[in-house]
């Protein structure tokens, strides 16, 4: 190897061009062996730097977002839903108009019947598009942003919180008004308003959101604002937990013990 080729991976360090560091001088042995034109080496080693960077991107995304992990669309089985539109729902995780637009998603349905699935699941594709996204439950955002204003940062918590695209609140039927002052939701969801999309989940209706917010007008200030661009999704099913956990109890008294996983 020449004292040129020996010191190029230490010059990419330097400049922050990883790949290009750990490539350079195989891919010169290469380029000199099959006596490739400079240019055509630069621009093998610029490709592979740009490809490795968007991977690195997608990956750090997906660190952030913090979803519950594996949870893809393409390991949803969708035979246990026959009623939800799976190309409409591919559809959302595969097109970012809605998010560039800030519109919202809504998830309702009974517990155990896929709504974090799906929800993470339309994520993870939202992600491989470049978007941002952060994925709480409800009751933890709520404590974090009602430490926030203890402390009167309620409104650089909502603007850290801007840098994401997407927000899913998971679960926000779990929030209670009895639990501190839910108000805090209702400031998340005004602030957001047409500009920042979330992804809602619920096992409650409508119907009884007032159990969340501290009064009724403020529920319904809050469901008039996510409901004004959103696509809602209503999942009817059986919980899908506990069919597997039926599935894998012995059916007959001869069997092996049951396992208790
Ligand atoms: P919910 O949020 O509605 O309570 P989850 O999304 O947490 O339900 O689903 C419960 C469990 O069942 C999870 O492990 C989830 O991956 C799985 N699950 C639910 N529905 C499906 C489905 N249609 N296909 C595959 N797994 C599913
Ligand atoms: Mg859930």
């Amino acid at each position: 190897m020449n004292t040129d080729a020996a010191i190029l991976p230490t010059l990419a360090k330097a400049l922050r061009l990883p790949t290009i560091s750990r490539r350079c001088v195989d891919l010169a042995e290469t380029a000199t062996a099959e006596s490739w034109p400079v240019t055509r080496y630069l621009r093998a080693l610029l490709d592979e730097e740009l490809a490795d960077r968007a991977d690195r991107r997608i990956a750090r995304l997906l660190h952030n977002a913090q979803l519950p992990i594996s949870k893809t669309l393409a390991g949803f089985d969708w035979k246990a839903v026959p009623h939800l539109d799976r190309r409409r729902i591919n559809a959302l995780a595969q097109d970012p108009g809605w998010v560039e637009r800030g519109d919202n998603l809504l998830l309702f349905g009974p517990s155990g019947v896929g709504k974090t699935h799906l929800a993470a699941g339309i994520v993870h594709g939202l992600i491989a598009l470049g978007k941002t996204a952060k994925y709480a439950r409800t009751t933890d955002l709520v404590q974090h942003l009602q430490a926030a204003r203890a402390e009167h940062q309620l409104p650089k918590a909502l603007a850290r919180l801007d840098r994401f695209n997407l927000l899913i609140l998971d679960d926000i039927g779990y929030a209670r008004r009895g639990d501190g002052d839910a108000s805090v939701l209702f400031e998340l969801i005004a602030h957001r308003y047409e500009r920042r999309s979330l992804i809602v989940t619920s096992n409650h209706a409508f119907s009884r959101w007032d159990e969340i917010f501290t009064d009724s007008s403020m529920t319904v200030a809050t469901i008039d604002r996510l409901i004004h661009h959103a696509v809602i999704l209503e999942i009817r099913a059986d919980s899908y937990r506990r069919k597997q956990a039926g599935e894998r109890q012995p059916d007959d008294n001869y069997g092996d013990k049951p396992d208790d996983n």
